[in-house]
């Protein structure tokens, strides 16, 4: 409803800032983060600078403030993931840097149980319910893919296609570093959960060794696509939409004094793919009529759900801490560029 009451007045692009709470590994909080209101307005101070000095006020179209669960935040974009079964190309996105909880948002914490799963988990699931449940004219089939963008090269992680919702074959894996996925096998499956077994193997099959997962996820852009395919078995006539849903790599500046080589060339795609992201979005916001998908992998992607009838969410991730202020700083100017 959030989703389509804004629809009229900007086009199919939304903006959500979510800010997470302090870990207690952050020791005492100390939050830059002033105000959150109820109608998306966002007041963050400057701790270097006191007084109305160091106040800036942002508005996005939600605001989470740090209390908001999983939960929350999906049954505000619940419209916007079934809207797929209705033929609609959705993309939504976590930007943010590196700690803001961007793969809590889109995935949950590691070992999440159901309350705490992230959108990417929710939806699917929420998909597979609904196509399920929806016996009349249209018979659904759904596919899920994920894919892992690194250095501008594009790896596919895990292919599943889901017949009749009752038979998921893989049908193509790629196996690097001990993958556990037998190839082009067919899985029978009876509920969500065996669906997620799977994404959580195609997960751990990013998995590179120790903290080589952390450091390389956060390096590179992390893209789940459940394709949907609806038959309308009276007409015959069919339906096509997709979801993706991006967790994209951390947006921090990394100080080109003190990398080189392969973190260097890493920081460069990163920084490349992040603009052009924000290009696209910007063109399509200011209905530019040429929108520059060419310019990265990531754009030439996401294409299908980015522009035309197809509907954009962008979570906009925030760490509350004063020693991430000016990174913050950085990701809401980003932010205030697209909404
Ligand atoms: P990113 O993917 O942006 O690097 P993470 O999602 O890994 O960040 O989040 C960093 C840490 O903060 C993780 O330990 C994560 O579980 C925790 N965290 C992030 N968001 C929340 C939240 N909304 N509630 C509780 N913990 C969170
Ligand atoms: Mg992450």
């Amino acid at each position: 409803k959030l989703f389509n009451e804004l629809q009229e007045l900007k086009g199919n692009i939304r903006v959500f800032c979510r800010v997470r709470p302090f870990l207690p590994s952050q020791g005492a909080p100390n939050t830059v983060v002033e105000y959150v209101g109820d109608d998306g307005e966002l007041v963050v101070t400057n701790p270097t600078r006191l007084g109305k000095d160091g106040l800036r006020q942002f508005r996005f179209n939600k605001v989470y403030s740090p209390s908001a669960t999983q939960a929350d935040v999906f049954t505000d974009i619940k419209p916007l993931v079934r809207s797929v079964l209705d033929g609609f190309n959705v993309c939504i996105f976590a930007y943010g840097q590196t700690g803001s909880g961007k793969t809590y948002t889109m995935t949950g914490p590691d070992d999440s149980s159901e309350e705490d799963w992230g959108v990417n988990y929710r939806a699917l699931n929420d998909l597979f319910k609904i196509s399920q449940s929806r016996k009349g004219n249209i018979n659904y089939e759904v596919g899920v893919q994920m894919v892992e963008i690194y250095n501008e090269q594009c790896v596919a992680i895990l292919f599943l296609v889901c017949l009749d919702l009752h038979t998921l074959g893989i049908l193509s894996t790629t196996s690097q570093n001990g993958l556990a996925v037998p190839d082009a096998s067919m899985f029978p499956v009876t509920s969500t959960s065996d669906v997620i077994t799977l994404m959580d193997i195609g997960l751990q099959n990013r998995a590179v060794g120790s903290t080589a997962l952390n450091e390389r996820s956060s390096r590179s852009h992390s893209i789940v696509t459940v394709h949907v395919r609806g038959t309308d078995t009276k007409t015959g006539s069919v339906l096509y939409g997709n979801l993706h849903l991006v967790d994209l790599a951390g947006s921090e500046r990394v100080d080109r004094s003190e990398v080189k080589g392969d973190r260097l060339r890493e920081a460069q795609h990163i920084n490349k793919s992040l603009s052009s992201l924000g290009d696209v979005i910007f063109s399509l916001a200011s209905k530019s009529s040429h929108i520059p998908y060419r310019n990265s992998k990531l754009t030439q992607i996401l294409q299908s759900s980015l522009g035309g009838r197809a509907k954009t969410l962008m979570f906009v991730q925030l760490n509350p801490d004063a020693t991430s202020y000016s990174e913050s700083m950085s990701t809401l100017k980003f932010a205030e560029r697209v909404s």
